[in-house]
């Protein structure tokens, strides 16, 4: 065959540039890579029989593929050769010269067999290159995508300023370790994976979800998606048993980041950031089901890092004071008591705790924080005995955090005895618990307390779950009733929070409970407690939580400070 060695060059380097490019082995992309030089050889058909192993190609069984066909192919002769893979598999190619054209010459078929070589080649190395894309982008457990996909996504979108279009997603299934134990590991892994595959089929391409680990994912998806998102991630039944169709509802808490044009976005890391920032906030701040990113976060997020960078060093410089809150008798008005409220002095600013006190309960600062309170109330107690001073029963918060340490009694006595404070003077304020297991430990640290002789009570009843059985099973002192349960404004005996008030106080009087209630703030509040027969109470009305100074001051005159026109002038 005369073929034009220029011109015969110049088709095989675009063969070999066009093998190159293929990313995936589909029958047109490579016929178009290689349509121009079947061309130029004259061959009018080309097929490759693919075979798994040496038997099935004694029995013939080989997965045929037809690749090109054009014009009319010589079909008794053609041209064969074979390549084998490492493993056993061996391919068997089919070339057949056109009919109408002058035979092969040995030139012509040293050129077929070039061909030949490269296309085995370049197909091997495409399978290989998959092949090593498909493992390192999948998670072969629940046979989803993982996060190196996510990330590789997210690095595509951003560098080709794409992202706008999109958001991103990082959430956590809800209590997945009950879906576990109530229908098994293996069920629960299906759950699991139908879970996310159910999300992924309902997202445009290349929209997708990638688990990190565990039950933790990620994902980027188109803004229009969004609402199909959330409305999956708030709650899907998902069949775990086939033949009954029994299904379980999974959840998941989410961190949602939505990129915005303004938004500085240099790699997937930013945007990886922000939604894990929105997760943990979600999960471990708000305790909500999600959480959107925005810079406000942000900025919040810094400065609750730079509380817990600051704690230690302020709790070494005593950073932290004691304000005492007087709790006054309705009966004779006098005082009967006071909470301890922390206040942060930094700078000369006086600080809430509100300011503090949630951060520091996301670690076991608040801990920390709770002992030195405890210190420092009974150091002020210790002076107050000693200076001869009539002192009241102080109570001290006690976060839910401590509730796992197994030396928490332990440790509250040693600060207690340490001071030689008698121990009827130290009230323990615990709140409402949400779980069993926190329901069980909270059981055991407010017996082992009274057991010692220490009073507890339920602080802010009525905020949370309020559940009877909290002040059924656990033998409290004292029930401390909510603001919530105050009216705002006069209301009628019989509107329901009249109702509940009056219900409430009855039920822990008669239980043997001592009845408090916070947020006393008017007369219209103090007539109503004496009204129903609630004789403890807290609030603005008689006092702010005071300065020590100032509350020793209360202390020198218990009786004679109250009246029902709240404080005496002073
Ligand atoms: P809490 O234990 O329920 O304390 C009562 C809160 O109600 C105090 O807020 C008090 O100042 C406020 N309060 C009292 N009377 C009134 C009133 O008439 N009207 C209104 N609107 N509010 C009143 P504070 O001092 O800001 O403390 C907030 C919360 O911070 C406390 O709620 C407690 O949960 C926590 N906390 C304070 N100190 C500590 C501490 O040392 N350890 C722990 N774990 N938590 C603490
Ligand atoms: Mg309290
Ligand atoms: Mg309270």
């Amino acid at each position: 065959m005369t073929i034009d060695i220029l011109e015969y060059n110049r088709i095989f380097e675009d063969m070999i540039l066009g093998l190159e490019a293929v990313k995936n082995w589909k029958k047109q992309e490579v016929l178009n890579v290689l349509r121009p030089m079947f061309r130029a050889l004259h061959v009018a058909k080309f097929k490759w029989v693919f075979f798994p192993n040496e038997q099935t190609e004694a029995e013939h069984m080989g997965r045929e593929t037809d690749l090109y066909e054009e014009g009319v192919p010589e079909l008794t002769r053609p041209y064969v050769t074979k390549e084998y893979n490492t493993g056993g598999s061996r391919v068997v190619y089919y070339f057949y010269a056109d009919s109408s054209k002058p035979e092969w010459d040995a030139d012509d078929l040293e050129k077929l067999h070039m061909v030949e070589k490269l296309i085995f080649t370049y197909h091997g190395r495409l399978r290989l290159v998959n092949l090593v894309e498909e493992r390192t982008y999948t998670d072969y457990q629940l046979n989803t995508r993982n996060l190196r996909y996510i990330l590789k996504l997210a690095a595509q979108l951003v560098f080709r300023k794409e992202i706008y279009d999109y958001c991103m997603v990082c959430f956590n299934l809800k209590g997945f370790s009950l879906v576990n134990s109530r229908i098994g590991r293996d069920a629960g892994t299906k759950v699991m994976s139908r879970f996310i595959c159910q999300l992924v089929n309902k997202l445009e391409e290349p929209g997708s979800i990638g688990r990190m680990g565990g039950d933790n994912f990620v994902g980027v998806f188109k803004k229009e998606d969004l609402d199909k998102v959330r409305t999956h991630l708030s709650g899907t039944g998902i069949v775990y048993n086939d033949e009954t169709n029994e299904r379980v509802m999974i959840s998941a808490v989410a961190g949602y980041y939505i990129p915005r044009e303004c938004d500085e976005i240099q790699s997937e890391d930013d945007l990886m950031d922000r939604v894990i920032m929105a997760v943990n906030v979600a999960r471990h701040v708000q305790d909500t089901m999600e959480v959107f990113y925005s810079v406000e976060l942000q900025q919040k997020q810094t400065e609750q890092k730079r509380i817990e960078r600051q704690f230690p060093d302020a709790l070494l410089k005593n950073e932290f004071k004691v304000y005492y809150q007087p709790k006054v008798d309705l009966r004779d008005y006098s005082l009967a008591g006071a909470e301890a409220l922390c206040r942060w002095v930094k700078d000369g600013v006086v600080l809430p705790p509100a300011a503090f006190i949630p951060v520091l309960e996301q670690s076991m600062n608040i801990c920390l924080l709770d002992f030195y309170m405890l210190d420092h109330v009974c150091t002020d107690l210790r002076r107050w005995l000693d200076q001869g001073r009539e002192p009241v029963r102080v109570s001290v918060n006690l976060s839910r955090r401590h509730l796992g340490d197994m030396d928490l009694v332990e440790h509250i006595i040693e600060i207690i005895d340490r001071n030689r404070i008698p121990h009827g003077l130290i009230e323990i304020e615990l709140t409402e618990t949400t779980t069993e297991v926190e329901f069980a430990d909270l059981k055991r640290v407010v017996n082992a307390l009274q057991e010692k002789g220490i009073c507890t009570s339920v602080d802010d009843f009525g905020t949370g779950y309020s559940s009877l059985n909290l002040i059924k099973e656990i033998s409290w002192n004292v029930l401390k009733l909510d603001k919530a349960f105050l009216p705002v404004m006069a209301q009628s005996a019989f509107s329901n929070d009249n109702i509940m008030l009056r219900h409430v106080i009855a039920m822990a009087t008669d239980l043997g409970l001592e009845c408090i209630i916070e947020g006393v703030e008017t007369k219209d509040h103090v007539d109503l407690l004496q009204e129903n027969m609630c004789y403890m109470a807290q609030g603005y009305y008689f006092d702010r939580p005071l300065p020590v100074l100032d509350f020793e001051k209360r202390l020198d005159k218990q009786k004679d400070i109250y009246c029902e026109g709240g404080k005496r002038e002073e």
